[in-house]
């Protein structure tokens, strides 16, 4: 085949569409898996597993509003945040399915922190507070303690009167199931009407979500 002129500007312009793709997909990796740290945010329960209610105020949906509002305060300050349920459904049929889907996506998100967002319900009204759970093998104890203390000083102090409680360990799959450093944020009592009123206040559920935050700014440094 003879060479001509319009070959070989066929040829430049196929090389310039191919430079330009190979470009924008390194432009995309750049923009998936920059310096950014990564928080992963469950929210407890979903779909045919409401968790705990009182009335119609179910646990999932509870817990769902609060992680929208948690990703909002962790994006505002440069964080990406992963949801594991960005729903009312669940992750999958099953309650074994639907937890080793949410272990997949913490591991896939290579996440530098994990907080599992679920409310309490108790026999007696009078039990209140926001509480933090780590894993029974301590490996997460300083974090979810560092974390409860934050909460002590400028929520459960204000709100519940109380700032002495302690985080508590517990055997739970989501702090077991991967190495990051992970929480669950019993985020208050809704058998408690005044947890229950508090928790169905927007204002709260922003101040509370930017307490928990800033926690995490306390312990992942935004950026690389
Ligand atoms: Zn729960």
């Amino acid at each position: 085949m003879l060479i001509t002129k319009k070959h070989i500007y066929t040829f430049l312009v196929i090389l310039c569409i191919i430079l330009i793709n190979v470009f924008s997909v390194v432009l995309v990796l750049t923009a998936d898996f920059g310096d950014k740290k990564v928080i992963v945010i469950d929210a407890g329960h979903g779909g045919i597993d409401g968790g705990v209610s009182v009335g119609k105020i179910v646990e999932a949906d509870v817990a769902l509003g609060l992680a929208y509002e948690l990703r909002d305060a962790l994006v505002k300050l440069d964080y990406k945040v992963v949801l594991t349920r960005d729903s009312k459904l669940a992750l999958a049929d099953g309650k074994s399915a639907d937890m080793q889907a949410r272990k997949n996506v913490i591991d896939s998100a290579n996440a530098d922190m994990m907080i599992s967002l679920h409310v309490n319900k108790y026999a007696q009204e009078s039990v209140r507070g926001v509480r933090v759970f780590y894993d029974d093998t301590n490996k997460h104890k300083e974090s979810a303690s560092r974390m409860q203390t934050l909460i002590n000083s400028r929520i459960n102090k204000t709100y519940v009167g109380r700032a002495d409680f302690k985080a508590s360990g517990g055997d739970f799959f989501v702090t077991k199931c991967s190495d990051v450093t992970s929480m669950i944020i019993e985020c208050g009592f809704i058998s408690s009407p005044k947890d229950r009123a508090l928790l169905l206040s927007a204002p709260y559920r922003f101040e509370l979500c930017g307490v928990i935050a800033d926690g995490v700014v306390s312990m992942v440094n935004v950026g690389a």
